[in-house]
């Protein structure tokens, strides 16, 4: 008797289980609109918060690219001078660009010779995220900028390089001014920039300290 109930009570319930399940709507009636605008704010908010903790090492991880780059460049030119028997810089010692064994190009100059072989390592990853440098025109063939010019007579304030090397042999050979802080708030006026030696040191150096000594 008990079984047959219990085997009725199984064949009672199985119409249950096979029915449609119940609407949510009966138990959850969706979100209201304002809801919605706070489930989105809190989304933009959290979003806003994990941009802002990230963005700090992404620009690192960009900084670590760049002085990877320069140091390449930098042995670029060690076994470029090397190849040209280039003398080290000294201070008070007024040597020309050929005498320290620099090409006349540059790192451009390297790479097209072969002593650079991948032309990315011309470009720091900045440069592509900076809307400067995105507007239309000619492509340019490198980002980091050459501090040396064969050209004396084009230079300003009458400096020879051969002065300026003398002055400070560890005059930077490229350089890069996309990592400043300050640079993405102000762009144009870095106060600091990475630069790459004669001898392939990579350091930073006080914009004002080399700016007088722009040469292109
Ligand atoms: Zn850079």
């Amino acid at each position: 008797m008990a079984e047959q109930r219990a085997q009725k009570g199984i064949r009672e319930r199985r119409p249950i289980s096979s029915s449609p399940v119940p609407r949510p709507s009966s138990h959850f009636r969706g979100l209201t609109l304002v809801e919605l605008v706070i489930v989105c704010g809190i989304i933009a908010v959290l979003a806003g918060i994990i941009w802002v903790v990230m963005a700090p090492a992404r620009e690192k991880a960009r900084l670590v690219t760049c002085i990877s780059n320069l140091k390449q460049i930098g042995l670029a030119y060690q076994m470029y001078r090397h190849d040209w028997d280039g003398i080290d810089p000294e201070e008070g010692r007024k040597l020309q660009w050929w005498e320290l064994g620099l090409p006349k190009g540059g790192a451009f100059q390297l790479f097209g010779l072969g002593y650079i072989k991948d032309e990315r390592i011309l470009f720091c990853p900045n440069w592509r995220r900076d809307p400067f440098f995105n507007t239309p025109g000619p492509r340019l063939t490198k980002s980091y900028r050459t501090m040396y010019g064969p050209d004396e007579e084009a230079l300003p304030e009458g400096r020879k390089f051969s002065e300026i090397i003398a002055a400070m042999p560890d005059f930077p050979l490229e350089i890069c001014v996309l990592h400043d802080p300050m640079y993405f708030v102000v762009p144009r006026l870095a106060e600091k920039v990475l630069g790459v030696t004669v001898l392939g040191e990579v350091k930073w150096y006080e914009y004002s300290r080399i700016k007088r000594h722009w040469l292109k």
